[in-house]
């Protein structure tokens, strides 16, 4: 009940770091799209936990691996080899065509494991000079926040405060080929590698023009530098295809050097994330250069391989492309003053508010979504994400399509 929702807050704010300032909503249980709150209230879940469930809450397929892997193995660490790591790495890199993956755990871990493995191969293949490597991101960009991840950050607040930083990551504007260009002919030399997202979760749901990622593509090619898929947040069928990068692969194909995942890599009930790389950049790394205790334990392994393969069994692409065109059309049909813009691909969407004094903002909108029974987190000031389980039905769009036309209506 509403007391005990309170209680738990409370705790929340006498104990904890304020490091997250979530919606007031206390969450016990979750299926499907659904989670319900501790009163038993049920909500539409619009955010997938940042797109990580993308296959539903509780997926009876990921459990049943969780559990009859749980109740055999769960740790060994990579001291010992366990008999699910070398199923599973063969399971991945078949399923998404490289060579090699190397299993850590969270999405930034994925992202520090690039940045390692650029640099590696920046010096013992490129040839760069010792210390010289450059590693190239994009401003509004977003991979998680470790001193790595802030150090490459145009975010103040995931970087002020938390200097120095680390050297040798500077920032291109992102969707600008020509200022990508320009940056490689001056530094192409030092540059080991360009990591980015192909379409921009954090910054609002940003989707490149078409033919970006093809020109990144060339232009990594053509300079010798990696170029770095961040698929944490679009990967995993979240944007309609089974990457986001798949958009393009059209001759010539846009297939990254380095390809990095998490989040949905395990259906949301357990973190598990990988770098996906080729032979040649992923064999410039050697025993005791990297790794993590729990990278690649076989319940991780288990539960990811559960993970893709209800990705496939429920044509989740297919069927977020559709259920993202319905949502997209249903919105742009809503004709609210309040809301300028819907975007996105397949069930990774935006919509912006046009704010007007104290009443009307993403925050305000959220709120009124979530008494409305359907929770959705702004992103920025004014962007609100709208990111399902891509399992949703179509009435289910319709049921969310509904409530927040009223709520931006009412605003
Ligand atoms: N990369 C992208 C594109 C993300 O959206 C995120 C998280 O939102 C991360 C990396 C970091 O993932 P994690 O929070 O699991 O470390």
């Amino acid at each position: 009940d509403h007391d005990e929702a309170a209680r738990l807050i409370a705790l929340e704010v006498e104990h904890g770091a304020f490091n997250y300032a979530p919606l007031p909503v206390v969450l016990e249980r979750g299926l499907g799209v659904h989670v319900w709150d501790v009163s038993g209230r049920r909500y539409l879940d619009f955010l997938s936990a940042y797109s990580a469930v993308n296959q539903g809450h509780s997926h009876p397929k990921i459990l049943d691996a969780l559990q009859r892997q749980a109740a055999k193995l769960t740790l060994t660490s990579r001291a010992f080899h366990n008999n699910m790591l070398g199923e599973y790495e063969r399971f991945v890199t078949e399923y998404f065509g490289y060579d090699r993956v190397l299993p850590m755990n969270t999405g930034v871990e994925g992202g520090e494991t690039a940045l390692k493995l650029a640099r590696r191969w920046g010096y013992d293949v490129k040839g760069i000079a010792k210390d010289e490597a450059l590693v190239l991101f994009c401003t509004h960009n977003f991979w998680g926040r470790t001193i790595s991840a802030c150090s490459s950050s145009s975010d103040p607040s995931c970087r002020a405060g938390f200097g120095p930083y680390l050297p040798g990551v500077p920032l291109v504007p992102y969707n600008d080929l020509a200022a990508l260009e320009a940056a490689f002919a001056q530094d192409g030399a030092r540059i080991a590698g360009f990591m980015l997202e192909p379409i921009q979760g954090e910054a609002g749901v940003v989707v490149p023009h078409e033919g970006y990622l093809r020109g990144v593509r060339e232009l990594c090619t053509r300079y010798n530098v990696l170029m770095i898929a961040d698929e944490v947040q679009t990967g995993l069928c979240r944007t309609g295809k089974m990457l986001a990068c798949d958009y393009e692969q059209v001759k010539p194909d846009v297939k990254p050097d380095v390809l990095v995942l998490g989040k949905a890599l395990s259906g949301g009930v357990y973190p598990v994330s990988a770098v996906l790389s080729s032979d040649e950049v992923m064999l410039t790394l050697r025993p005791g250069e990297h790794g993590s205790t729990y990278g690649g334990n076989p319940l991780g392994c288990a539960v990811a391989m559960a993970a893709l393969e209800v990705l496939r069994e429920e044509r989740l692409a297919e069927n977020a492309a559709l259920m993202g065109e319905r949502l997209r059309a249903g919105l742009a049909a809503i004709g609210s003053a309040a809301v300028t813009t819907v975007r996105g691909r397949g069930l990774l969407n935006a919509i912006v508010i046009r704010p007007e004094g104290e009443k009307r903002n993403a925050g305000a909108l959220c709120y009124a979504h979530k008494d409305a029974g359907l929770l959705a987190k702004p992103t920025h000031e004014h962007i609100i994400r709208l990111a399902p389980p891509l399992i949703i039905t179509a009435a289910q769009i319709d049921e969310a399509i509904e409530i927040i036309a009223k709520e931006t209506r009412r605003m």
